[in-house]
């Protein structure tokens, strides 16, 4: 919902732009915090969903340590003071640059994705004469119950190494004088709603854990990834349920005395605190369909022309009584897929209203585009 004085403020500035409550990220923030320290969880931000500097100030007072995905996020990362020591690098393509890079500023850990990353970090480590702390990153196999585009944990998947690969990945971990094995790590999909999902994760991150053990190894670290989803039908339920979340992983993992348990979050954090706001630009009245145009499109938000995502679209300039129409709501890029919702029942819209589209945070700023040469995104902080 947004006050009066929230639309008063839109009113005055350029759009499309990008609305972030920081206070809304703030109390999302300290609810993580509070139910992950209940179980002695450690949690690092997914940097990839959203590396706005404003945000990632917040999020690094919180204590929280940075998950990255690129050389570039792990640069960003120090950059913006998040400490060293709390920084993973994870990514089925890493660079001999990037891993060099984070060799360098000495991270905590590198989660590798495949029996010859190993070797190669191995290689570039000996080359520093330094020690790579490594988890491997083990493809469970389990359905996440989500989008198929979003979905990384099954066997066809990119990601992480499967289980017939393990055998290798111990000799060459035996052999390599230049890692040190520390843990395992997962990461299975996003926008998981159904923790279900997780608890099939805590059994097989248990029989993994179990695995290496047998082997001789010490498993210091279980890291069980992120994807806990948020709730785009519904954005005023604005904070996920944090407790239920970290309850599955204290219930079902079977951790060691002084293993630790990392997560990686980047939806559940910074989801529901963002909406894009938007003008329309043209009211079209077809025979068939009647479009609302907007001045934002998939060069703002790309999720739905990406993967179909839904977004909540409210007219904020109407009063919730007037009439509705159905409209198909349209962005003005030159591409049949930009489109963020069709038939989407708003108060009958005209030329200069405000339109908001809800959840933005996660996966929206972050995926902008120069495309049909677009000008930056724009954003803006709650008073
Ligand atoms: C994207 C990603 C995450 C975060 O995913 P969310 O669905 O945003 O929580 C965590 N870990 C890794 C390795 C990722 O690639």
């Amino acid at each position: 919902m947004f006050s009066n004085k929230d639309i008063t403020q839109f009113a005055e500035l350029e759009t499309p732009f990008y609305y972030y409550d920081l206070a809304l990220l703030q109390q999302t923030l300290e609810s993580c915090a509070e139910a992950a320290k209940v179980h002695g969880f450690h949690v690092h931000y997914a940097m990839k969903a959203n590396f706005n500097d404003t945000l990632l100030d917040s999020i690094k007072s919180t204590g929280f340590g940075a998950d990255c995905v690129s050389g570039n996020e792990v640069k960003k990362a120090i950059e913006r003071g998040f400490n060293r020591q709390q920084i993973v690098f994870a990514g089925v393509g890493k660079s001999d640059k990037e891993i060099n890079e984070a060799l360098d500023e000495n991270i905590f850990c590198f989660n590798v994705e495949s029996v010859q990353e190993l070797e190669v970090i191995n290689a570039l480590a000996g080359k520093k004469n330094k020690v790579a702390k490594v988890a491997v990153r083990i493809n469970p196999n389990v359905d996440a119950h989500t989008h198929h585009n979003i979905t990384t944990g099954l066997d066809e998947n990119k990601f992480g190494v499967n289980a017939w690969d393990l055998p290798a990945c111990a000799e060459v971990l035996k052999k390599s004088p230049f890692l040190e094995f520390i843990g395992i790590h997962f990461h299975i999909g996003s926008q998981i709603t159904n923790l279900e999902v997780y608890k099939n994760l805590c059994l097989r991150v248990n029989e993994f854990a179990a695995w290496f053990e047998d082997r001789g190894f010490i498993v210091r670290m279980l890291n069980v990834g992120g994807g806990l989803g948020i709730d785009y039908h519904n954005p005023e339920q604005q904070i996920p349920d944090f407790k239920a979340y970290f309850k599955i992983f204290g219930d079902f993992l079977e951790k060691r005395a002084n293993q630790e348990v990392h997560f990686e979050l980047g939806r559940a954090l910074v989801g529901q605190c963002s909406s894009l706001i938007s003008k329309v630009l043209y009211v079209k009245n077809g025979k068939k369909k009647n479009f609302i145009i907007l001045d934002a499109g998939m060069t703002e938000l790309m999720r739905p022309a990406l993967y179909q995502a839904y977004h909540q679209i409210e007219n904020i300039s109407k009063q919730s009584s007037a009439a509705t129409v159905k409209y198909d709501v349209v962005g003005p890029i030159c591409e049949s897929t930009d489109c963020f919702g069709k038939e989407v029942l708003l108060q009958e819209s005209e030329r200069g209203d405000l339109i908001a589209i809800r959840s933005t945070g996660a996966y929206g700023e972050v995926m902008s585009s120069h495309y049909n040469l677009r000008e930056n995104v724009r954003v803006t902080f709650s008073k």
